[in-house]
């Protein structure tokens, strides 16, 4: 069907309502700026769904900071070609007071799977986040739901939040998508000048020195994580945040290596904070 877009839940419903009954309703959520990692979500999601969804809301409830939330990308135009090239059927593109036409009383409050990352240094940040992703559920009603691996704690807590509240929705998650020199692509990416663009993918080498040493069989994380930090130079206009590795479920620091652990990373590039992830698999 051509490309819908709409503003309210009540049009979502109306528009989706007649095709329910015709096969499964995918719904990819985006805060927009839409680059070629939404557009591998949204390709699995045609590819595996009868009608296709995307949101565009860049969500107040989950900026922990007024100039972030100010400051993020609203290419609206370029965000619905992209769209309608992909085959998109619905975009759903709330103002802030369709989604909370009066501060929420009720939210969802999520405990250990953000106690640590980046749970630990934007507070309530995830709790914004499973608030909007649960309302957006509601709003569509789509049997897949699409994310990326990119955000793996904001994934491994959506999991979590459907598997708690018995909420009907699928899932899938979706491969980070690079660039040629690894970085991990991100709406916060276009804030980087070219010399911090020429810093940034320091993250994720030093995510891949990680993954290497756990590889070829270092366990004690400590001092896998000195190791890797050696691969961000010393500038500055770069400082880590953090550099952990956790379990891939539960999102709790792993201190000695036994299975599959996701080392995970947050560095500043001048103002621009940018998060990677990896998954690390020690030797059989
Ligand atoms: P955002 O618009 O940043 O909230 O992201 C919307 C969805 O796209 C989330 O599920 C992200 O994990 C996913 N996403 C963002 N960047 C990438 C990427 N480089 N590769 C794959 N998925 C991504």
């Amino acid at each position: 069907m051509p490309l819908r877009v709409v503003q309210t839940a009540d049009e979502v419903r109306a528009v989706i309502g007649s095709r329910r009954g015709l096969g499964p309703i995918g719904l990819v959520p985006t805060m927009g700026a839409l680059h070629a990692g939404h557009a591998r979500l949204i390709e699995s999601a045609r590819a595996e769904c009868q009608t296709v969804v995307v949101s565009i809301f860049v969500n107040p409830l989950q900026f922990d900071r007024t100039d972030d939330l100010a400051r993020y990308p609203r290419p609206f135009e370029a965000d619905l070609s992209l769209c309608d090239r992909l085959g998109v059927d619905v975009v759903f593109a709330p103002a802030p007071a369709e989604m909370y036409p009066e501060p929420p009383d009720c939210t969802v409050h999520v405990a250990r799977t953000a106690e640590h990352l980046c749970g630990a240094f934007r507070p309530g940040h995830f709790n914004g986040v499973a608030t909007v992703v649960l309302k957006l559920f509601n709003i569509v009603q789509p049997e897949v739901a699409y994310f990326g691996q990119k955000d793996a704690q904001q994934l491994a807590i959506i999991r979590r939040m459907v598997a708690d509240l018995n909420v009907p929705v699928r899932i899938a998650s979706v491969e980070t998508v690079r660039e040629p020199d690894g970085l991990a692509l991100s709406s916060r990416n276009q804030h980087l000048n070219p010399a911090e663009r020429a810093l940034a993918p320091a993250l994720f080498r030093a995510l891949t020195a990680a993954r290497e040493a756990v590889a070829s069989g270092a366990t004690e994380t400590d001092a896998v994580k000195r190791h890797a930090a050696e691969a961000i130079p010393a500038d500055e206009r770069l400082r880590l945040e953090y550099l952990e590795f956790v379990d891939p479920w539960t999102f709790q620091p792993v201190e000695r290596v036994a299975g599959p652990v996701v080392a995970a990373g947050a560095l500043w590039v001048g103002a621009t904070r940018l998060i990677d992830n990896v998954l690390c698999t020690p030797p059989a």
